[in-house]
């Protein structure tokens, strides 16, 4: 078996112009390795080349340059066997709605060429939570049925490599918890390599090992989870003043910016300082508080903080 389950080179997309929109590139040569048995999560906001990159790998687009080895396979030179090792969820719902949901884990492993006798449909469907509606069309389950079912459809060949585009995006929580929990299952029991995508930096925090960041199609870092969020240090106390107040000399360490609402906002790096630390400090500046909370990081912070070299506020 090989060490890397994906194994990414110099790889460039640039779409095609149309009618709508000009020639647009979407991804300017990304290397990446993923490992087998990993679960290994693509961050980025929209619009940063992700479902692209899932894509190419799914053998759905075209890319325009560069070598992507699949399972050990070169997926120019041995299309076939690359394609085998590998099942894709992807990010939008594309299902034929006069398929019942067995129907179309039956076509599908069909097209795959998964004899009849090896075919898992009933392990599959109730792995997916679908068993009793198995002869129901598929225009009649809900939302979150038929993204099941599409998790079921790329599980049909039994691949090495499974990845998810963007799983859980618009689906509620007990949906989001049954997914997890059988990704989980299927990484754990059969060694399974996941690759998925998110916009969310809590659900690759609370789902991978290792996290790659990609915006603007490139590649800005990867790194294990862990290190990653200890490489995100800055925290930002929003203080609501109680009246007018500028704050005077604050202590290095402290920057300080007033929001179009008036509220002003302390960033402070968490490894050399603490909140109360940073309290003291605006009560020093005799600013009355009417109220204050700390402030989350967000994902276009991090973005800024891990190309810039300065703590993400
Ligand atoms: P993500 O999945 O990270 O949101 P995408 O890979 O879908 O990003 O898109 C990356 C960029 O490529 C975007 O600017 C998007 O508009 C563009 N793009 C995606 N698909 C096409 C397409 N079929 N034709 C032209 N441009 C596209
Ligand atoms: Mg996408």
């Amino acid at each position: 078996m090989p060490d890397q389950a994906i194994e990414i080179e110099g790889l460039k997309k640039t779409y095609r112009p149309s009618a709508k929109a000009p020639a647009k590139t979407a991804l300017h040569g990304v290397d990446l390795q993923i490992p087998r048995g990993s679960i290994f999560g693509l961050l980025g906001p929209n619009g940063a080349g992700k479902s692209t990159m899932i894509n190419i790998l799914a053998g759905l687009v075209v890319k325009s340059a560069g070598t992507v080895r699949i399972w050990g396979f070169d997926q120019d030179v041995n299309p076939r066997q690359s394609r085998a090792a590998i099942g894709v969820m992807p990010q939008e719902l594309v299902l034929d709605p006069f398929f019942t949901p067995r129907g179309a884990l039956e076509v599908q492993a069909g097209l795959y060429g998964v004899p009849r006798a090896q075919r898992r449909t009933d392990e599959i469907l109730d792995l997916i939570g679908l068993a009793d509606k198995a002869d129901a069309y598929a225009r009649s389950l809900s939302g979150g049925m038929r993204r099941r079912l599409l998790l079921g459809k790329a599980l049909v060949h039994s691949p090495q490599i499974l990845v998810l585009d963007e799983p859980t995006a618009g689906v509620d929580i007990e949906l989001r918890n049954m997914l997890w929990a059988n990704i989980r299952k299927l990484n754990e029991e059969r060694g399974m390599t996941i690759i998925l995508t998110t916009h969310y930096l809590e659900e690759a925090e609370e789902m991978c090992d290792e996290i790659a960041i990609i915006n603007h199609g490139r590649l800005i870092t990867r790194d294990t989870t862990a290190n990653l969020l200890q490489r995100i240090t800055g925290k930002s106390m929003i203080v609501v003043p109680d009246g007018n107040a500028t704050p005077g000399d604050l202590p290095p360490g402290i920057t300080f910016e007033t929001r179009p609402d008036g509220a002003l906002a302390f960033h402070y790096d968490q490894r050399t300082m603490t909140a109360g630390q940073v309290l003291d400090h605006i009560r020093d500046a005799n600013i009355r508080i009417a109220d204050v909370r700390t402030e989350e990081v967000d994902l276009e912070q991090v973005f800024l903080a891990l190309t810039s070299d300065t703590p993400a506020a």
